[in-house]
């Protein structure tokens, strides 16, 4: 047996580093609710998302049960419904076209660029001509800022114009990432972002918030996530849901925003690293990511691409000695059952189709230490010398 599989295994993922770094912190916090016991909508909330709306830029945050509701949430703000086009990525995670479904509205993919993984904005024209020839009206547009990257949103903003998009930045792997300087939340009319607790801004549980600078939007948004009440509690004036995010993780939350600049400078430091070490001799093998010009990625994930049909003998290799890995995203929403019969943009999905076979993320967050990214860059060279 290699001596390297008595090694312990590495987490994808260290919540628990992260714990251990907050400390008491967080203890005290959750124990101040469990005294006042107000679990819905208590000072905490509030005071979160004042704290975020200061962090992003955005006049107003709105915070809610997940991320999925957020986007659900933002496509309800705008009117979104049956007969409506939404347009977005297919290389994405589902919950980015199940919203346009689960308020009546149809999807149309559109295709990444194979380099930032991003909405490939010379695709929309295309969507949008597919969503007409299906009968459709284009109303919106859902970029992803997918694995931390924003997407090119001055580009994205000039087809929004063209076609008059609405723009839903679905930042919930980029949010407090820059697109030249400037944080993610103030792209288009509404941004979401979710607080699972394995995206870079992540709680206890589950969670998310919607952000704009709109005033009309966010008062429909504070009336949607409760049931759309009015100004008198047991006068509801619209139909809404039931989507908080729970005091107990605004606290959480409330501390982790604290360190949350810190940590992104690490995650950057981090897949700096990556970077030097796989690029070293592995270039013609795999394609590590870049960051182009102007934009600060909170890196969600490290994505390298491995091309050749390698990917899945380097995944083994990995595993065999302790290292996880994971495939983000294996099937593109296109060829999904559930998503499958949706118009697809003129320009096709090729790329999509491509990164589904070729795309592998190694263990990344912000407390991932030197020697244990050594241990994952060396076996990724004996696996792919
Ligand atoms: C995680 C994620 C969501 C959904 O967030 P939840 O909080 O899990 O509902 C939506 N879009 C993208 C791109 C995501 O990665």
């Amino acid at each position: 047996m290699n001596v390297r599989t008595q090694l312990p295994s590495i987490p994808f993922i260290d919540l628990a580093a992260q714990r251990r770094h907050l400390g008491a912190a967080i203890d005290t916090a959750v124990a101040r609710v469990l005294d006042h016991c107000q679990f819905i909508m208590g000072p905490e909330v509030r005071a979160f998302e004042a704290q975020l709306a200061e962090f992003c830029g955005a006049r107003h945050v709105v915070t809610c049960a997940s991320g999925t509701d957020a986007l659900v949430l933002a496509l309800r703000a705008l009117g979104i419904g049956p007969g409506d086009a939404v347009i977005c990525p297919s290389f994405t995670f589902c919950a980015t076209a199940e919203v346009a479904v689960l308020v009546g509205a149809t999807p149309v993919f559109v295709d990444v660029d194979p380099v930032s993984f991003n909405i490939d904005v010379n695709g929309i024209a295309g969507a949008v001509e597919a969503a007409m020839a299906a009968g459709l009206v284009p109303k919106a547009i859902i970029p992803v800022d997918l694995f931390g990257l924003p997407a090119d949103h001055a580009a994205i903003a000039a087809a929004a114009k063209a076609y008059s998009l609405f723009t839903v930045d679905d930042a919930a792997q980029g949010f407090g990432a820059t697109y030249h300087n400037r944080r993610l939340g103030t792209f288009g009319e509404l941004t979401c972002t979710s607080f699972f607790p394995a995206k870079p801004l992540g709680c206890y549980g589950d969670g998310g918030a919607v952000m704009t600078d709109d005033d009309a939007l966010a008062d429909l948004l504070r009336s949607l996530r409760v049931h759309g009440q009015g100004s008198d509690k047991y006068d509801n004036v619209r139909i809404g849901l039931a989507s908080r995010l729970d005091t107990i993780q605004a606290a959480v939350l409330s501390e982790k925003l604290k360190i949350f600049p810190d940590e992104i400078a690490a995650r950057n430091r981090i897949s700096a690293r990556y970077a030097q070490g796989l690029a070293q001799d592995l270039a013609d093998v795999a394609a590590v990511p870049t960051v182009p010009e102007g934009y600060l990625s909170v890196w969600a994930q490290y994505t390298i691409r491995v091309a050749g049909g390698r990917r899945d003998a380097l995944a083994a290799a990995l595993k065999a000695e302790g290292i996880p890995t994971a495939i983000y995203y294996p099937i593109p929403l296109h060829r999904q059952v559930a998503y499958k019969h949706y118009p697809v943009g003129k320009a096709g999905l090729a790329a999509s189709e491509r990164l589904a076979g070729e795309v592998i993320s190694l263990p990344m967050h912000a407390y991932l230490d030197e020697a244990t990214q050594d241990r994952i860059v060396d076996a990724m060279r004996r696996a792919l010398k």
